[in-house]
C-alpha cells in the first residue's frame, strides 16, 4: 500500500542531528515536520555515545572560572585537524555550541555541567559538557525524543527507514520510505539528511578506510551509510572519506576506558611489557593507530587508585566494570604474573616519564585494542548545511548534518578532537532547524 505524506520538512534519521533539526524547526507551530527513523530499538550513535558536548564560552564554564570562547574552541579543532579548507564550517558550528548547550539545560530541562575532570588531548581548557551523573548519551537522546514526539506539528515515525530521495529536475522534493507493509512517499519543501556515516557498512569501510584493518566497531549497526548511495548519483562532493572517530582505548570486551586516564598517570605497555608511547602524546582517536601497530594489535593500560578515584565517574568505566574488563593487582610482581610479563621489564616500563608522577600499587589494568566508533568523511556542506556538488553548487531542497556530512577531523583520524561528533550533529541540526523556523 502507498501512503502519500505532505509536510514542510522531512528529516531522515532521529539521532542527534535529526532530532535537533526537527526540534528547532518545529518551534514554529506553523511548520509541519515528519521524521523518519530506521530503528529506535537499535538506537543512534548519539544514544550510545558518552554524551559529551564540546562548547566554548558557556555559563557553566564561566561559573567554574574557565575562560573560553567559540573562537578558542575553533582554533583548537583546526590546530588538531590542520583542515583550513573547512574553517567556515568549524567557525559556524563552534559559534552555536554554547547556545544549544544552554537551551538543552535551561529550556529543555536536561541537567548539564562542564567536566573539569575530562582532560582531552588538544583541548586547551575543559569544555566537554555532560550531565553531572555522567550517564552517557542514552538519557539525553531519550529526553530530546520525548519532547519532539509531544509536539503537535511533528510526526515521528519509528521503524520507518528512508529508502531514497525524490528528485525532480535536480531539486530534492522529499523522500521515499517504508513502515511496516506501507510504502511511504513524502513530499517536502526541504529534506534534511541526518542518517549518520558508514562505519557499520563493511563494503564502504573497505572502499574508504581499508588501512584501519579490521577494527572493533563500537557504534550502532544502523550506521550503514545509506545516504552515500543517494548522494553519489546527485554529484555530491565527498570529502575526507578516510577519516574516522577511532578509539585506542577499547577493551577486549568491547567497552572503553575513560579517555582521561593518560592525564591521570596511566601507563600503556605492549604484550612484551614495553612502554611504546607517551600516553599523553595522542588523543584517543590518534592513539588507535599506535595500538594497531603493536604485537597482536593490543596493549595493556595500567593505572592506580589515585587515577581510579577520578576516572571511575564515567559511563565507560561503569560499563567496563560490568563487562569484567577491569582487573586489579596488589603489586608489580602480581601484576606481571597476571599479564605474563617479566617483572623486571614491567617495573622498568612503569617508571614515570619526566614530570609525571609514579604509579603506586595496588594497580588497575585493562587489555585494550583499537576500534572505530564513527566515520568522519562525508558530503561537503556549507555553513548552512547545504549539500555541495563537486563544482561547488548547492543541491536544491536538501540539507545535511552530523555523520552524513564531512566531519571536522581533516583527512586523518588523528585530527579528531573530542566532542567533534556531537558538535557536527547538534550544531548543524541547530543551524538547519533555526533556518527553517526563521523562514531562511
Ligand atoms: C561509543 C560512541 C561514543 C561517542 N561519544 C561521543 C561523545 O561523547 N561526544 C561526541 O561529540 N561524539 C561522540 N560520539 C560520536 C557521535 O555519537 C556521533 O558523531 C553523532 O551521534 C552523529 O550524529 P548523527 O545525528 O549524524 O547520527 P546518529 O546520532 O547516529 O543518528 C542517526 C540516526 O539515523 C538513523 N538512520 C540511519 N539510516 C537511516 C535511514 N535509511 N532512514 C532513517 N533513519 C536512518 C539511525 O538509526 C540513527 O537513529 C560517539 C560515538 C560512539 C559510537
Amino acid at each position: 500500500m502507498h501512503e502519500n505524506i505532505e509536510v514542510d520538512v522531512v528529516v531522515a534519521g532521529a539521532g542527534a542531528c535529526g532530532v535537533m533539526a526537527a526540534l528547532r524547526a518545529s518551534e514554529d507551530p506553523d511548520v509541519v515536520v515528519a521524521v523518519l527513523e530506521k530503528s529506535m530499538a537499535e538506537g543512534c550513535n548519539a544514544g550510545v555515545s558518552s554524551g559529551s558536548l564540546a562548547a566554548g564560552g558557556t555559563r557553566f564554564q564561566e561559573a567554574a572560572g574557565i575562560d573560553d570562547s567559540a573562537r578558542r574552541h575553533a582554533d583548537d579543532i583546526l590546530a588538531a585537524s590542520g583542515d583550513e579548507r573547512h574553517r567556515d564550517l568549524v567557525d559556524a558550528l563552534c559559534a552555536v555550541a554554547a547556545d544549544y548547550v544552554h537551551w538543552i539545560a535551561d529550556d529543555l530541562g536536561y541537567p548539564m555541567d562542564v567536566g573539569t575532570d575530562m582532560a582531552r588531548k588538544g583541548m586547551s581548557v575543559p569544555r566537554l559538557h555532560a550531565d553531572p551523573a555522567r550517564a552517557g548519551g542514552s538519557p539525553l537522546m531519550g529526553h530530546l525524543r520525548r519532547i519532539l514526539s509531544d509536539r503537535p506539528n511533528v510526526a515521528l515515525l519509528d521503524e520507518a527507514p528512508v529508502t531514497g530521495l525524490r528528485v525532480e529536475d535536480g531539486t530534492v522534493v522529499g523522500v521515499c520510505g517504508r513502515q511496516g507493509g506501507n510504502e511511504l512517499v513524502v513530499s517536502a519543501d526541504l529534506t534534511v539528511l541526518a542518517t549518520d556515516g558508514f562505519a557499520g557498512n563493511r563494503a564502504l569501510m573497505q572502499e574508504f578506510c581499508a588501512e584501519l584493518g579490521d577494527p572493533f566497531h563500537g557504534g550502532v549497526s544502523t550506521a550503514t551509510g545509506d545516504a552515500m548511495g543517494w548522494l553519489r548519483p546527485l554529484g555530491a562532493d565527498l570529502r575526507n572519506m578516510g577519516a574516522c572517530l577511532r578509539h585506542g582505548q577499547v577493551t577486549l570486551h568491547g567497552t572503553r576506558v575513560n579517555p582521561a586516564l593518560p592525564w591521570l598517570g596511566a601507563v600503556l605497555v605492549n604484550r612484551d611489557g614495553e612502554r611504546f608511547v607517551d600516553e599523553q602524546a595522542h588523543g584517543y582517536s590518534g592513539l588507535a593507530a599506535v595500538v594497531q601497530s603493536q604485537p597482536a594489535e593490543r596493549a595493556v593500560m595500567i593505572w592506580d587508585d589515585e587515577a581510579q578515584q577520578t576516572a571511575q565517574h564515567s559511563e565507560m568505566m561503569r560499563e567496563s566494570e560490568r563487562a569484567g574488563a577491569l582487573r586489579s593487582a596488589p603489586d608489580v610482581a602480581s601484576l606481571a604474573g597476571a599479564l605474563r610479563i617479566d617483572p623486571a621489564v614491567l617495573a622498568f616500563s612503569l617508571r614515570p616519564l619526566p614530570g609525571r608522577r609514579a604509579l603506586v600499587g595496588p594497580f588497575h589494568f585493562a587489555w585494550l585494542t583499537h576500534g572505530v566508533l564513527a566515520t568522519q568523511g562525508g558530503a561537503a556542506v556549507d555553513a548552512q548545511g547545504r549539500v555541495l556538488r563537486t563544482d561547488g553548487s548547492p543541491i536544491a531542497g536538501l540539507r545535511a548534518g552530523g555523520g552524513v556530512a564531512v566531519g571536522l577531523a581533516g583527512t586523518d583520524s588523528a585530527g579528531y578532537s573530542s566532542g567533534n561528533g556531537l558538535l557536527s550533529a547538534f550544531g548543524m541540526g541547530w543551524i538547519i532547524g533555526n533556518g527553517i523556523s526563521s523562514g531562511r
